[in-house]
């Protein structure tokens, strides 16, 4: 508050100072035209010696304007930027305001926050469990309904001859719960669709997805999980679990819902995207730690698939909320299975018991093999699911109609498709065997129930345990493969619906089938052997392709040794899951990162392009920069905030005549944003208001940008009176005061560096005497990427689309 005072004393001095710096500024805009230019190339640079820095200093001035934006976009193409992804501010600026606020308040204040924090981290662990425990009790029950009443009719029908009927319910229900997920993600909310998970990695990634952490995608992915998964369909509830803890970390961590126009005023200092982002990753890891019973796994995920800024203490609370995630769902669930002593399930999916089976070390060879060729069944996977992907995005998502109309075929298509195996395929085998919960006999002897209804009617998690667990011989050859095989095919088509819906589980289904089917096939070969375990296999055959298609390693391998209480299978796991992201990534990218791609998101990845050190911030960088100055007049403001789409203003020296109303040249004081000019226009902080805005009101206008976040009004809203456009606002309390800058000849691995490393949303280009020349933003960086074409690797510029 003192310097913002200071500053607004100081704004009569710097009128002044303003007509003598205008002619020192204009005798400098004309000598930067020829700064850059080879001639001054020795002078400017003569500390540096290196080829790459003559380049550098060489380059053409003022810079070619790319033609870097295209109008129409092909749609599914994967060479196109989306322009409608803005970023997250995930850094914190160093504005007058938030520091005379840091100052004020002391350590006192600094430790109430870092206990709210904590504090935070346990709610959201056990609210994420809240929602676990509610999705598994749902469709338990819905399931438990649906498959006895089937049971019934098929029992029945076998003997009535009217099995016509038992197969026309099937599709009903199906459909009838398909269409509740469908129409709701259709017409409510269609970022709830799919598992979540890319949305939450873009997010952590810095990347604004609209909606996507609201509660009302909590409620629609909740009742469309319930509903996709008692509907039948080859997916799982557990990616989605990632996306719900995502949202709930979210929402509680802001002391207020938007959508129910709440607001608690608490957590006030968390509504912050750094401080969101934070939550969110302690969300998506309670989701992991819920879903698989594995805490470590869960933070691992968001370590290795999310989010792009971490620090120790970071781990701890991560940690923190995915512990008091499993331990929250693990008490609740043994209470309603009947243990309320002991605490007994783990996680949602259960893949039964796993005692130390031992490996020989020369099957490490056969389970590297497998993990290749889980590799190869995942790119399968990833290319078909791409092809369907841009078919939909093509000819069914622009018609609404059509995408509910695509998810109810499906869902009808699996229960004729489950209906036919049992149907035609006399898999029979003598009762008791294994605990399968709605044994039905179809045309199988007495005493004997049909192996494929055990797997179809149950859900798929379910169907996972039972081919981990299943005794040798509950299973033939023909059904197993053609199980596995239907099942491919359907989970490829069912992943992309516009439903919501996870992946991991149809993955594991299918790999447990073709892992079990190895196994089935070894004991074949080697008869009498004692290190053939199918267990074994399965679980390899699982990771391995739910490796091959998501392509995830550590994080996947600790979920799974966590979730089979196996850690002497550690290694296995391993070499199978690097095996399977080897070979998967030698075709195409992960499934997620297909679906990112798909969309234009400008994510950024870990590291820069390779062989991008002969590319300079100034060809990087749009150029001329659209600045503000720090003292600047309010048409001016609201005129710049109407014609560019830009979020940063880079704010300079004032006294400098703007040309044209753009400009580059000027001297580097700030970075302010375009929300923050808005709450300043909306709450009319004028210096010719100043009478109104008295020591108590300033230190209100923290609040008044915090009581905004993370929805800001748009500039239109926003209406001025003419006496009120004459006025001028001092942008220098509000801006950050030092951002980070790089210098024009700075190569593209290092700004990509900052950037990623420092979570940045822009980043001026300066030259040496510290005029803005340029501006960087994600948009810019993601554009160069390496292109892999027939064992050739080409880099290729993409293009920003403008919508
Ligand atoms: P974001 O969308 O990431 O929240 P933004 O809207 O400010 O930030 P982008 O949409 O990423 O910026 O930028 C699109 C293009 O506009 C980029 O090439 C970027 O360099 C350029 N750009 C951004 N800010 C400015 C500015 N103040 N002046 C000139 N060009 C800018």
């Amino acid at each position: 508050m003192t310097s913002l005072l200071r500053r607004i004393e100081d704004d009569n001095m710097t009128e002044t100072l303003v007509d003598n710096a205008e002619d020192n500024l204009e005798t400098q805009a004309l000598s930067n035209d020829h700064l850059f230019t080879a001639d001054d190339s020795q002078e400017s640079y003569d500390s540096s010696s290196s080829a790459c820095r003559r380049r550098a200093a060489s380059i053409e001035w003022p810079p070619r304007k790319q033609p870097r934006t295209v109008e129409t976009v092909q749609v599914g193409c994967l060479n196109v930027i989306s322009g409608k992804y803005e970023s997250l501010d995930y850094d914190i600026p160093d504005s007058d305001l938030l520091l005379d606020e840091e100052r004020n308040s002391g350590f006192k204040y600094e430790t109430k926050k870092n206990i709210t924090r904590w504090l935070v981290f346990m709610l959201i662990g056990v609210f994420t469990a809240g929602i676990g425990v509610f999705l598994d009790i749902a469709i338990d029950q819905l399931s438990e309904i649906k498959y006895e009443t089937l049971k019934h009719y098929v029992d029945t029908c076998v003997k009535e001859n009217c099995l016509y009927l038992p197969y026309l319910m099937w599709v009903a229900f199906n459909v009838f719960f398909v269409l509740i997920s469908s129409l709701l993600v259709t017409y409510v909310e269609p970022v709830a669709a799919g598992s979540g998970i890319p949305q939450v990695k873009c997010y952590l990634n810095g990347v604004k997805i609209p909606r996507v952490v609201r509660i009302k995608t909590l409620f629609v992915k909740v009742i469309g999980v319930v509903s996709s998964v008692v509907g039948g369909l080859a997916v799982g509830k557990e990616g989605p679990m990632i996306h719900s803890g995502a949202v709930v970390a979210a929402g509680i961590s802001q002391g207020k819902s938007t959508t129910f126009g709440r607001d608690f005023k608490i957590f006030h200092f968390f509504r912050e995207d750094h401080e969101k982002r934070d939550f969110v990753s302690g969300g998506a890891a309670a989701g992991v730690a819920a879903a698989f019973g594995s805490p470590v796994g869960g933070v691992l995920f968001t370590l290795e698939e999310g989010t792009s800024f971490w620090n120790q203490s970071l781990t701890w609370r991560v940690f923190l909320s995915a512990m008091v995630s499993t331990f929250t769902l693990n008490s609740i669930l043994s209470m309603y299975h009947g243990y309320p002593a002991q605490l007994w399930v783990a996680g949602l999916l259960s893949f039964g018991k796993f005692p130390d089976i031992p490996y020989s070390r020369f099957e490490l060879f056969i389970y590297m093999g497998m993990g290749l060729v889980g590799g190869l069944f995942g790119a399968l996977f990833n290319y078909i699911n791409y092809h369907l992907t841009v078919f939909r995005m093509r000819y069914i998502n622009n018609k609404l109609s059509m995408k509910v109309l695509e998810a109810a075929l499906v869902a009808a298509t699996t229960a004729t498709v489950g209906f036919a195996m049992i149907y035609f395929l006399n898999d029979c085998r003598p009762l008791g065997q294994d605990p399968t919960k709605f044994p039905i006999q179809v045309f199988c002897g007495d005493g004997e129930y049909n192996a494929l209804g055990a797997l179809w009617f149950q859900t798929p998690e379910t169907s996972v345990k039972s081919l981990f667990q299943d005794p040798p011989g509950s299973h033939k050859v023909t059904s197993l493969s053609l199980f596995f095989v239907l099942y491919f095919l359907l989970s490829i088509w069912t992943y992309g619906l516009s439903l919501s819906a996870g992946l991991f589980i149809p993955s594991l289904l299918t790999g447990a089938a073709w892992g079990r089917l190895t196994g089935m096939g070894l004991m074949w070969l080697f008869p009498n052997q004692s290190w053939i375990d199918l267990r074994k296999y399965a679980l390899i055959g699982a990771a391995a392709q739910l490796g091959g298609v998501v392509r995830m390693t550590i994080s996947l391998t600790v979920i799974l040794i966590e979730a089979t209480g196996n850690i002497a299978f550690g290694l296995p796991l391993m070499l199978t899951l690097i095996c399977a992201k080897w070979m998967g990534d030698f075709f195409n990218e992960g499934i997620y990162d297909i679906h990112i791609m798909l969309a234009g998101v400008p994510l950024l990845s870990w590291d820069p392009p390779p062989l991008s050190h002969d590319i300079y911030a100034s060809e990087i960088m749009s150029h001329p920069v659209v600045v503000l100055r720090t003292t600047e007049r309010v048409a001016r403001i609201v005129q710049i905030l109407t014609a560019e789409t830009h979020n940063g203003f880079p704010v300079v020296d004032p006294g400098h005549e703007l040309q044209s109303e753009k400009i580059s040249f000027g001297k580097l004081r700030g970075l302010i944003l375009r929300h923050q000019l808005i709450v300043l226009l909306q709450n009319k902080i004028f210096n010719e208001r100043m009478d109104l805005w008295d020591s108590k009101n300033l230190e209100v206008a923290l609040k008044l940008f915090r009581n905004e976040y993370p929805r800001y009004p748009h500039i239109q809203d926003i209406s001025l009176s003419s006496a009120e456009m004459r006025c001028t606002v001092d942008l220098r309390p509000f801006m950050n005061s030092s951002p980070y800058t790089v210098i024009h000849s700075m190569t593209l691995p290092r700004v990509f560096r900052i950037f990623r490393a420092l979570g940045l949303r822009h980043l001026p280009v300066i030259d040496d005497t510290n005029q803005v020349v340029g501006m960087v933003t994600r948009k810019d960086l993601v554009r160069y990427r390496v292109h892999h074409h027939n064992g050739h690797m080409t880099r290729e510029e993409l293009k920003i689309s403008e919508k």
